[in-house]
């Protein structure tokens, strides 16, 4: 492959890019991959890192009152938003500095600029200049989808921007329904800002169990969030004591920032896509197959910029799949199937599988396990209540969804994961003798079938 400068250059250094550079470059290939923002990508600067460190935070208010519960007095408390930017800051800062460390070690080179297709084997780097590759690999992601038209969008953040506010605010009203939405109305309630939640849809998560969604509307208005459903932003106004949104139920609501989580798009602006010949779905995807090819021969993509599942661990696995099948003559395609995600809202939800929805339509007959509890930590004080569900197929005894909203959710769901993505049985799964005390042992006790209540019945 002499005749070009590199064996691959990636576009995009982060999860997906990354792990795909570092695997390439390891197999001796020539890499090099471009950025033009840190390394590190979404996942590491604005995303799911900094996110969970905001959730850490906002999480201390409740652990003050739950400790009262238990005998100690807390006094007064108060929480530094600019001391805990820095701490964050500073943290992100040293893993984006290993990813940078990692990619050189592995022998891959770094080229920072905004990459642009020339044609199948040409990306010029602004700043940087021309080179050439035998393979390209687009990783560059997504970024916060915004309506442009709304009156007064302007006005408005996005995920973006809520890393880095200069200060904390006292009012914020959150649009959408999705994961970044309700997470962040768990932090700056947790942090104690007046949180509005706006959302256009019968309850949040949609795609989520529809108890799961239920379920958490409900805690999180516990919590003191106004959900408010059916309805979505006309407009913002900017008046002088901040924003007013304008809501189509005829409704305003003031607050000092409104923030937009109204779902991602692929980056794949200013990409010379088009020039390459790669083409693009209609949802304005990068177009690929199983093995994560384009509609080029030799240009590939993966994570968010392909639109599929979008979440880090299956970047990085796309990625992964890429670099083994095209460096290590391993042909290797990442299995989307049983995929499980978190959520990290407040209480957060772990969930693999199909929905109970989903499992009816596709399976017919499914059996129901469900368990709604006090988790023993708030035995003391409080009310908050957890979840619990299991969805059985009812002629094969397989598990086929496992969805939980409570404490730990998300450490509980990467264990059941591995069950049920091997295809457990209810009878193999409640052979597994319960840990005690703890909140999943529920799940391996629950025999009972679940009888959704009847019109009229009475709860
Ligand atoms: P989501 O797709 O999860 O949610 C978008 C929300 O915006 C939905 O509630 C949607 O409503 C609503 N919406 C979309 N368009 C409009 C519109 N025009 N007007 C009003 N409401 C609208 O996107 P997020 O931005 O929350 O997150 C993007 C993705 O990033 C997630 O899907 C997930 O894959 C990933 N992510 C994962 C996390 C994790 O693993 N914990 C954390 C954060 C993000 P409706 O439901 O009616 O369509």
């Amino acid at each position: 492959m002499a005749q070009y400068d590199y064996d691959l250059f990636v576009i995009g250094a982060g999860s997906g890019g990354v792990r795909a550079a570092r695997l390439a470059a390891m197999s001796g290939a020539r890499v090099a991959v471009a950025e033009e923002h840190r390394v590190g990508g979404t996942c590491v600067i604005r995303g799911c890192v900094p996110k969970k460190f905001m959730v850490y935070a906002s999480e201390f208010s409740k652990h003050f009152k739950t400790a009262e519960t238990y005998g100690w007095s807390v006094g007064e408390t108060r929480f530094d938003w600019p001391a805990f930017l820095a701490e964050k800051d500073k943290e992100i800062a040293r893993l984006s500095g290993i990813y940078v460390r990692n990619l050189q070690n592995a022998g891959a080179e770094l080229a920072h600029g905004k990459a642009r297709l020339i044609d199948a084997h040409t990306v010029e780097i602004e700043g940087v200049g021309t080179k050439t590759a035998d393979k390209i690999l687009i990783a560059t992601g997504g970024r916060p989808w915004m309506p442009k038209d709304l009156p007064g969008v302007e006005y408005a953040i996005s995920s973006n921007e809520a890393f880095h506010l200069e200060r904390l605010p006292k009012s914020i009203v959150i649009a959408g329904g999705g994961y970044i939405a309700v997470e962040f109305a768990g932090i700056f309630n947790g942090l104690g800002v007046d949180v509005t939640l706006v959302h256009r849809g019968p309850n949040v998560l949609r795609g989520f169990d529809d108890d799961v969604r239920s379920h958490l509307a409900e805690e999180l208005e516990k919590r003191g969030i106004k959900v408010v459903l059916g309805c979505q932003h006309k407009s913002i106004e900017k008046t002088a004591g901040g924003l007013t949104s304008h809501l189509t139920d005829g409704h305003h609501v003031e607050s000092d920032v409104v923030m937009f989580c109204l779902g991602r798009e692929p980056y794949v602006e200013g990409l010379g896509l088009e020039t390459a010949g790669v083409e693009l779905t209609e949802r304005g995807a990068v177009k690929v197959d199983d093995y994560s090819r384009t509609s080029v021969e030799n240009i590939w993509a993966v994570g968010d910029v392909t639109d599929r599942i979008n979440l880090t661990p299956v970047a990085i696995r796309e990625g992964a799949a890429f670099a083994q099948t095209e460096f290590y003559g391993q042909r290797t395609s990442f299995d989307h199937e049983m995929v499980a995600s978190a959520v990290f809202s407040q209480p957060p939800v772990g969930s693999v599988g199909l929905t109970e929805a989903d499992a009816r339509k596709q399976y017919g007959k499914v059996d129901i396990y469900l368990a709604r509890l006090k988790p023993m930590k708030y035995a003391f004080g409080g009310d908050e209540r957890s979840l619990l569900k299991l969805i059985v197929d009812a002629e094969t005894e397989r598990v086929l969804g496992c969805h939980v909203v409570g404490p730990d959710a998300p450490e509980m769901i990467q264990m059941a994961a591995i069950a049920i993505k091997m295809g457990v049985t209810k009878s193999q799964w409640d052979s597994t003798c319960a840990v005690h005390p703890t909140l999943a042992e529920e799940l391996v006790t629950m025999r009972e079938k679940h009888v959704p209540m009847a019109m009229g019945q009475v709860a």
